[in-house]
């Protein structure tokens, strides 16, 4: 396979093409095309496979045309670390650059200020780690029920720093019609367990 046959939009192929990239890695080739017909996904990949633009790219073509409104985003990444969710939204910036999307990066340690100014002006896209959202959402700022597609990222991770409960938290304030993609490393029990709760059918990928 290749990106040309993946039905990415046009947009994301060029961008793609810029990057450098000529062929999908195993992840990419199986969650893309389940994420593009709109099923869930639950991606067993480790960090390196190629794993975030299996998620960014299928994402950012499903948001396609549509426009952000205020306080209400239309798609959602959790990860576990200020550093992941940094290196998610720089590679966001990277896919969407032809797209009108927009996004914010909502971690802690910095204010609260410039982040409440994007979420009130309407974005597209939140990246965030799971702490610092439900800061957002207890805040009164932000509303969860637009969002059409989930990520979770590293729940291997988020379980060993203890966020199991603030994802199932966020997973209730997001409507059930939404689209999950979930990755994580390994399966652990308390993993498959979220996975049965809140994936609905989804395509499993191992890698
Ligand atoms: P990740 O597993 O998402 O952390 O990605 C690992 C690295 O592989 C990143 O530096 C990506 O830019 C790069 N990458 C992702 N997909 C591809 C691809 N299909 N071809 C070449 N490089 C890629």
């Amino acid at each position: 396979t290749q990106f040309s046959d993946l039905n990415l939009d046009p947009k994301v192929l060029k961008a793609i093409d810029e990057a450098g990239y000529t062929t999908p890695t195993p992840i990419q080739s199986g969650a893309i095309p389940a994420a593009l017909r709109g099923q869930d996904v639950l991606g067993i990949a480790q960090t390196g496979t190629g794993k975030t633009a299996s998620f960014t790219l299928p994402m950012i073509t499903l948001l396609g045309k549509g426009r952000a409104r205020a306080r209400m985003p239309r798609s959602l990444v959790l990860a576990p670390t200020r550093e992941l969710a940094a290196q998610v939204a720089e590679n966001f910036d990277t896919y969407a650059k032809y797209t009108k999307l927009t996004k914010a990066l909502l971690i802690g340690g910095v204010s609260f200020k410039e982040q409440d100014q994007l979420i009130d002006k309407g974005v597209d896209v939140l990246i965030a780690t799971p702490g610092r959202l439900l800061d957002h959402f207890e805040r009164g700022k932000l509303l969860l029920t637009g969002v059409q597609v989930m990520v979770v990222d590293e729940a291997d991770r988020m379980l060993d720093m203890g966020f199991i409960p603030d994802i199932e938290r966020i997973f209730s304030l997001t409507p059930f019609t939404r689209q999950t993609l979930f990755f994580s490393a390994t399966m652990a029990p308390e993993i498959e367990r979220i996975t049965n709760t809140f994936l609905s059918a989804p395509e499993r990928v191992e890698v």
